[in-house]
């Protein structure tokens, strides 16, 4: 079973490339956020709760996203492999999934890093929001905390990869095909 984590900055391109990854090798995408606006839409409890931090571009507590990813991932285990997008976002979240892997067998196979600067981040999510309808896309002060959130409490996660050597850095600018052919090529390495 193939693990693969797609990281980095919202509007880095997450999202774009991990459909194609989905694709091409068969995974499991699991895309946290997504889930969280699916409890939304819902009108769930979980969802309302989501919603309170998600609206101020914030991090759902640890303990609640680790629970709902662990359900997935046990739905999942007999898949060909899962693709984990925007999880896991703390180091807590990282040391969780290791403890995790460890209780079910398995193991993460590759981190890939995807960067890009601040401002082309800011242009690409202001521009997502014409289409995506997401609140969270359309306001400059809650792209910036989301921006800010991240380099704070989410980039010490590559250097906790970095140290087991599974982070790949991979440049999030120029051609979504040539984006795609370098994951691919990372992917390729641990399949
Ligand atoms: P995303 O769709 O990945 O940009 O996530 C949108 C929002 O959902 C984030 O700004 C967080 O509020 C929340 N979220 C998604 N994944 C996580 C996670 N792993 N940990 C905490 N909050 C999350």
């Amino acid at each position: 079973m193939l693990n693969i984590a797609i990281f980095g900055a919202p509007g880095v391109g997450k999202g774009t490339q991990s459909a194609f990854i989905e694709k091409k090798y068969n995974l499991i995408h699991i895309s946290t956020g997504d889930i969280l606006r699916e409890e939304i839409s819902k009108g769930t409890e979980l969802g309302m709760l989501a919603k309170s931090f998600m609206d101020k571009g914030q991090l759902i507590p640890d303990d609640v996203i680790i629970n709902i990813l662990e359900k997935i991932v046990d739905k999942n285990l007999k898949s060909e492999g899962i693709l984990y997008d925007g999880f896991p976002r703390t180091v807590k979240q990282a040391e969780a999934l290791d403890v995790m892997f460890e209780k079910k067998g398995i193991k993460l196979d590759s981190f890939l890093c995807l960067t890009a600067d601040h401002d082309t981040l800011v242009a690409r999510l202001l521009n997502r929001a014409k289409d995506s309808g997401r609140s969270d896309d359309a306001d400059v002060n809650v792209i910036e905390n989301r921006i800010k959130v991240y380099n704070e409490s989410t980039l010490p996660v590559a250097d906790y990869y970095k140290k087991q050597n599974k982070c790949v850095e991979i440049n999030g600018i120029g051609k979504i095909e040539d984006i795609f052919a370098k994951i691919c090529t990372e992917i390729d390495k641990v399949k």
